[in-house]
This record gives structure tokens, sequence and C-alpha cells, in this order.
């Protein structure tokens, strides 16, 4: 069946290069695109890192929404979806009106968690989070920095880079232990220190009061500014009474189908099957975004496709490139190349004799080869591969 009207909610990187995915794929109906924020859509990867430094201005997409024939309604937010029981499609209530459509693409992406309290808690999701919080970052501000995760270090270090006095509070035993285990986080911490930076790790936060944070253990913490990093949670709140399934993102199918085929779901809102993990997946990168967005309009335009890549992150902490590329849930052990006492050096993760995933500091050969390698699903040559001297894929091999 040849769609007239596809509606995608959600205007970030998903939602972007959908749109252009649909048109290049020859969708010729009417293409509608609703994004909460007023501003065109732009990249968000920059604004922990460029924009907060004040080094870049505009990250907005290159895309021609004019040439493109997309109905841009910006500062509008769905609220609602009803889908039609007898038929495929639905209408989408907005803040602005409804609107019918006959495919429906959802790329709400995520929402920062916020903590309790009363005082000024500085969330960094969007452009207009970063206009905010930029100008108080001058020399001499004590920035207490809630969440040591992948925000929380780029937020640190171009806080400290400008001279703010810097205290990052942590609940858990290191840095980036939700992403990659306390033992291997820990390894980071010494970056923290380097730059001038106060880590407190093991120090939970109650709330965030006037003039600073209340710690669990009923201490008060005086701060100049409180910025929260401690998450995001897929913005999917509004679709609770759709149908849909929705556990933590939207449930979709390998090809990014909900159980109705006219609706598609993609980048950080969706919960994708994957083949390769054998599992829902909510990956909240911006490489898996991207790459989400040929498959989703594949899919809504009724060809079969299966979106499954390995996950890809990158961040730029403390003056170095950290980079991870797998998934190390299934691993059963962690062994490294070079070490953390080194200016670079990388984490493998390994199931048996078989790579996993990959932790790179400043090593992106070894990232762009075992990338390969985790899509191929190689073995690791153990003595090779702890040796940093000798290339990675000298280390790897197709069973
Ligand atoms: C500060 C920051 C730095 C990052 N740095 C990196 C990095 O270095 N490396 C990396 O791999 N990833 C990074 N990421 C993650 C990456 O940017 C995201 O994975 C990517 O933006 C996901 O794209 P998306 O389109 O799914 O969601 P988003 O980019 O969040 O876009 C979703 C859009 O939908 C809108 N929306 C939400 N609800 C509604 C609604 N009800 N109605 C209408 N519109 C709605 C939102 O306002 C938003 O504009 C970073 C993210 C942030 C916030």
């Amino acid at each position: 069946m040849t769609l007239e009207n596809i509606v995608v909610v959600g205007g970030g990187l998903a939602g972007t290069h959908v749109a252009g995915a649909l048109r290049a794929r020859g969708h010729g109906g009417a293409l509608t695109l609703v994004g909460a924020e007023t501003r065109a859509p732009y990249d968000r990867p920059p604004l922990t890192k460029a924009v907060l430094a004040g080094k870049e201005e505009d990250c907005s997409f290159p895309t021609d929404w004019e040439a493109l024939g997309v109905d841009l309604r910006l500062g509008e937010r769905a609220e609602a979806l009803e889908l039609h029981d007898d038929r495929p499609g639905g209408v989408l209530r907005t803040t602005a009106g409804e609107l019918a459509f006959d495919g429906l693409v959802l790329a709400t992406g995520a929402e920062p968690v916020r903590l309790p309290g009363e005082g000024r808690q500085h969330l960094v999701r969007t452009m207009d989070d970063v206009h905010a919080l930029r100008p108080l970052l001058r020399a001499g501000t004590h920035l207490a920095l809630v969440g040591a995760g992948w925000i929380g270090a780029e937020v640190a270090t171009v806080a400290a880079a400008k001279g703010c006095r810097v205290t990052v509070l942590e609940a858990d035993r290191a840095p980036l232990a939700a992403a990659v285990g306390a033992e291997i986080g820990a390894w980071t911490a010494p970056w923290y220190a380097a730059a001038g930076v106060t880590l407190r790790c093991g120090t939970a936060v109650a709330s965030v009061d006037p003039g600073g944070l209340r710690l669990a253990d009923g201490r008060f913490l005086a701060a100049d500014v409180v910025v929260v990093g401690v998450g995001a949670r897929p913005a999917v709140g509004w679709l609770r009474d759709s149908g849909l399934e929705i556990a933590r993102g939207v449930v979709v199918d390998e090809s990014l189908r909900t159980a109705r085929p006219e609706v598609v779901a993609l980048g950080d809102c969706a919960a994708w099957w994957s083949r390769r993990y054998g599992r829902h997946m909510v990956v909240e990168h911006w490489d898996t975004a991207l790459k989400a967005s040929e498959p989703a309009a594949a899919a809504l335009l009724g060809e079969d496709v299966c979106h499954d890549p390995v996950p890809y992150f990158w961040s730029d902490q403390f003056g170095r490139t950290v980079q991870y590329a797998g998934d190390h849930r299934s691993a059963d052990r962690a062994v490294l190349r070079g070490s953390p006492d080194d200016p670079e050096w990388t984490v493998l993760w390994l199931e048996d004799e078989h790579l996993r995933a990959i932790l790179t500091v400043d090593r992106p050969r070894d990232l762009v080869q075992a990338r390969r390698a985790l899509t191929a699903g190689c073995v690791v040559d153990l003595p090779a591969a702890t040796d940093p001297g000798t290339a990675l894929r000298d280390a790897l091999r197709t069973p």
C-alpha cells in the first residue's frame, strides 16, 4: 500500500534523517515533522563539547527542509496518539491540534532525569540548556556536578578548562561505572584529579536545594551552579494510552516496526529487537540513531529490512578520546592492552575467546579494527591482543 501522509514525531538526529531517507526512497506523499523544540533540528554531541566551550555556535543539520518538501512544525509537542481500530493509520494530538496520518515515525529521543528538590538544576540535553549554563561557567565559580557518566565527564572537562572549581559527585564506586563497570571506570578517576576536579565517588545526592546539594547522608554541599547528569529516559510518556507496547522504549522488531506496521520507532526512544544480541536494546547513542534512519524509512515503506548494528559511542574527556563498541553484557572477562597509567590504552571484553566489546582511550586504530571484528564475530589470540605493540587486527581471526 502506498502511504499518502507520513508524520514524523521528533526533530532530532533520527527524525531529521528518517525524513530525508523517506524522500530518497521515493515517498512522494505528504511528509510532516512535529518537533517540540523551537529551533531548527541540530546535532547534540557538540553541545557538551565545542558549544559549551564557546567554540561552536551552530550545529544544526544542513537539511533543506523546503527542498525536501517537509512541513516542519517546530515548537509543537505531540501529546497523545490514537490508532484506528478498523484500518491502518490514526490521529496524532499535538499542542497545536490534530494530525491524521497513514504512516507514523516515532523519534522523540530521551529526556534527562531530574533530581528532587527546589533548587535550580541544570540539565544538558538541548541547545537552550547549554545557552542557560554556558554564561555561568566562569573562573572561580563552584560547580557541583551530579553524575560521573559520559555527560558529567564532558561538562567537567569544559568547566575545569574555564577555571571553575568543579566537584563531581558520583553515587557509584567509580566514574562510568554504569557504562563499563566500576573496575574499569576507576581507571579514569585520575583524569579528574589531573584537571583539578574534585571527584567524590560513593556519594549519593538526595536533592538539589537552594544554594547547593543535600547529600543522602544528610550533609549539605554549597555550590554556585548545579548540573545534573544522571542519565536519560526515552521520551515515551505521551504514548501511554496509545495501545503500543512500551518497555522503557517503544517496543519494535528488528525492522523497527511496532505491532502496527504503519508505525515505526527509532533512536533513543526505541527498544529494538537485536538479532545479534537476542534481546531488545535501548541504545542512547548517536551512531545507532543514525544507522536506524534508513531501515526505519524502508520498513515504513514496506520493505523487508533488519536493523542490527553493533553499538558504538565516543566521548571527549579531559583531552582524551574515549570510544566504545559492542556490548559486554555476556562477557566473562576483560583484558587490557597497555596500562591505564599510559596515555593510551584499550580494554577488550571476551566471552570465551570471542570478542564482545572494546573500550579505547586515544587508540582509534584499535577501535576501527575491533569494530569490523565485532560485526564479523571474531575470536581473539590473547597473547597478541594484550601486546599493545601488535596491531589488533593481527590478533583477531574469523573462526
Ligand atoms: C549533550 C549530549 C551529548 C552527546 N554526546 C554524544 C557523543 O559524544 N557520542 C554519542 O555517540 N552520542 C552522544 N549523545 C547521544 C546522541 O546525541 C543521541 O543518541 C541522539 O541525539 C539520539 O537522536 P534521537 O533523534 O533519537 O533523539 P534526540 O536527538 O533527543 O531528538 C528527539 C527530539 O524529539 C523531540 N521530542 C521529544 N518529545 C516530543 C514530543 N512529544 N513531540 C514532539 N517532539 C518531541 C525532542 O525535543 C528532540 O528535539 C549525546 C547526547 C547529548 C544530549
